[in-house]
């Protein structure tokens, strides 16, 4: 992507929502064509602005959104109702909460139904409403997080008559590792799907994140709901990914100074210069999601050469060791702080984390490019 602008912020996130809805495509093609490809849009799309995103793949054809809580859902119906996307299915991982019931009505919205209790308020709050309700039923089939536990499944099996009132869209469950193919107990998994599925088998079903969308047909389904493989990143790590980069993240130089061999750089002292030194100082920091673990690990990129990180990551700013780097590149250019040689799967790995953490710690002050989309 060329040259970048910072509006008054000192660094900038440029989202490529061609490269999103790309993705949602080559995902897409994966599974049958009569099989559903949802958006995982919850936590602002992973960081990169759920309007802007949600936008670009309604008009890709998604039909189809999940989003954690309520208040996610109510901010993406809005904008849906505003953009002539008022028809398109939002759903609430979290399902609702006591009290919220009128909300999700009014805004159009269905929960993953996670327990009995809410399968049971549900179905009461239907029939005070005198309409059928839909909603999507979520079991537990081994990551003990949310869903229907073995009781309660078998006590639904049992009891159908529970389900009386409501409009069921999805059966679903969710994979504990899909992301390691080899791992027995996606087969496992599967196994305990297929078997609560045939017992509700007139209800669609999904079971695929990602990484589920990745394993093959048997895993496909009626629906599927990929998240962060429609922001670039492959769930399995896959060096020769089909998947483009949604997104670069740039500073601004804010000064370029000359330190002599022996001095100290940043908070502590910790890194001592063992030659004279060129030191740019960039427009990120903890703050904005840079972690301050990359102190002393992580490289930049400026005009197309890697600068390591040196001394402490700071707040609202970095050092980087530019000596020798072309004056001209650094007068003119900013610096990529996830690029070819640092991408963001290593900048994850080198603070003991996954791409999904770093995405969605971008900072609120980052200003948000958007290209594409429409
Ligand atoms: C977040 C989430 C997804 C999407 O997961 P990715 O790994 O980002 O594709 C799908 N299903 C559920 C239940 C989730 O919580």
């Amino acid at each position: 992507m060329p040259h970048q602008h910072f509006g008054n912020a000192d660094n900038a996130i440029t989202i490529d929502l061609n490269a999103i809805t790309a993705n949602w495509r080559y995902i897409d093609g994966l599974s049958a064509p009569t099989i559903k490809t949802a958006a995982v849009v919850k936590s602002n799309a992973y960081g990169l602005g759920s309007c802007e995103v949600a936008t670009a793949l309604a008009r890709a054809g998604c039909k189809l959104f999940f989003v954690a809580s309520l208040n996610e859902a109510i901010e993406l119906r809005t904008l849906f109702r505003q953009t002539g996307h008022g028809d398109l299915t939002i759903m609430v991982f979290h399902s609702f909460q006591r009290g919220q019931e009128a909300d999700f009505v009014a805004h159009q919205l269905e929960p993953v139904l996670n327990d009995l209790e809410q399968i049971s308020r549900w179905r009461v709050y239907a029939a005070k409403m005198g309409i059928k309700l839909p909603a999507s039923l979520h079991f537990d089939t081994g990551m003990n997080r949310l869903g229907l536990d073995a009781d309660q499944t078998d006590w639904l099996i049992r009891n159908k008559k529970a389900l009386n009132g409501l409009k069921l869209t999805y059966v679903m469950s969710h994979l504990v590792s899909g992301e390691l193919i080899n791992d027995p107990v996606n087969v496992r998994q599967l196994a305990s799907f297929n078997k609560i599925h045939s017992s509700f088998s007139t209800i669609p079903a999904s079971i695929a994140n990602s990484a589920g969308s990745l394993l093959g047909s048997d895993y496909h389904f009626s629906m599927t709901r990929p998240g962060i493989a429609l922001y670039g990143i492959h769930p399995l790590e896959d060096l020769d990914s089909p998947l483009q980069p949604a997104f670069e993240w740039q500073a601004r130089i804010l000064q370029i100074r000359n330190a002599a061999a022996g001095d100290k750089v940043g908070y502590g002292g910790t890194y001592q210069l063992d030659r004279d030194s060129q030191i740019a100082t960039l427009g990120v920091g903890y703050a904005d999601g840079y972690r301050r673990q990359l102190g002393g690990m992580a490289t930049v990129s400026i005009g197309g050469r890697p600068a390591p990180v040196i001394g402490r990551v700071s707040m609202d700013s970095i050092t980087v060791d530019v000596t020798g780097f072309n004056q001209g590149s650094l007068r003119t250019d900013t610096a990529s702080l996830v690029h070819e040689d640092y991408p963001i799967e290593k900048m994850a790995n080198d603070v003991g984390t996954i791409p999904y953490e770093i995405m969605t710690g971008l900072g609120h002050r980052a200003e948000r490019y958007y290209r594409g989309g429409g």
